[in-house]
């Protein structure tokens, strides 16, 4: 686990593709002034490395603002409380439930992610006195910098992205953003095609200079979020087009060649985005106007 200045009082706290290899690798934030916030907890094997690294920071966790409750970003909360008990983790209100009482989560986590929840621990609760509802549009005050929640559906129908006024922490919901590219990230059960892009069109109006990815890094392009755009709509088309071939990803290759820069390092989570998307149109009733 390594920390990477992003601007003047936002780190990335990274984890290092040879660490705990099973899991998916993610990037933190931290956002320091007279209070501290930490976008996502991560899961709970990385724990120890984060409190190693917060506390070679000398910082104390005042906020943990919950992008959404998928294990990766959500399921280290309650043990990253035990360190830091009077921190308030936000969260989206249909969030809440989840993480008061993890079992559902974590048996659907199971369910989607199969072997690979594994290597994931169930969540601990987390006591609904350190729980705040993240409201669209509510600001949290840190000394001089505000941070904005916006609630950004799509990826997940209890998203937040959360908004400085030029950096914007996007969670999950502008896609992978992997060696220059950009991919989308819309797995089963709950991705929804129109939120998204509702989502992305309202962070794009925002004008943000860096955009703060999860995976696996960030980027000070904001091009990247039309980019993820016309990709996800070029995705969903090649989808609703070819539902029954067995190997859609053969599909999308075919007028996406520049995924096949990343496809043999990602085809998991590819994979994952296509059965999001199947499950998406089979919601629908598989009637698409793109
Ligand atoms: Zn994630």
């Amino acid at each position: 686990m390594s920390v990477q200045k992003v601007s003047k009082n936002v780190y990335a706290i990274k984890l290092n593709s040879s660490e705990f290899s099973n899991l998916p690798l993610i990037n933190l934030y931290l956002v320091c002034d007279e209070k501290n916030m930490i976008i996502d907890a991560g899961y709970d094997a990385i724990n120890k490395d984060l409190l190693r690294i917060l506390k070679e920071l000398g910082i104390n966790i005042d906020y943990i603002a919950i992008t959404h409750i998928h294990l990766d970003h959500a399921s280290g909360a309650g043990l990253l409380l035990k360190s830091f008990p009077n921190a308030k983790v936000i969260v989206h209100e249909r969030g809440v439930q989840h993480l008061l009482n993890p079992n559902k989560l974590w048996e659907s986590a199971l369910l989607v992610l199969g072997e690979y929840a594994k290597g994931y621990s169930k969540p601990i609760s987390i006591p609904i006195d350190n729980i705040i509802i993240g409201k669209d549009g509510v600001v949290f005050n840190l000394g001089n910098i505000e941070i904005k929640v916006l609630e950004t559906l799509g990826h997940a129908s209890h998203h937040l992205c959360f908004f400085n006024g030029s950096h914007i922490f996007l969670g999950d919901t502008a896609g992978i953003y992997d060696n220059g590219i950009v991919i989308p990230n819309t797995p089963p059960p709950n991705f929804d095609y129109n939120e998204n892009i509702k989502s992305i069109n309202r962070i794009i109006s925002l004008n943000p200079k860096i955009l703060c990815y999860s995976h696996y890094d960030f980027s000070n392009n904001p091009q990247n979020l039309i980019i993820y755009k016309e990709r996800l709509k070029l995705w969903l088309k090649v989808i609703a087009n070819n539902l029954n071939d067995k190997e859609l990803i053969n599909k999308i290759l075919e007028v996406d060649k520049e995924v096949e820069l990343i496809v043999n390092k990602r085809r998991f989570e590819i994979n994952l985005s296509i059965q999001g998307i199947l499950h998406y149109l089979e919601r629908i009733g598989k009637k698409i106007e793109i």
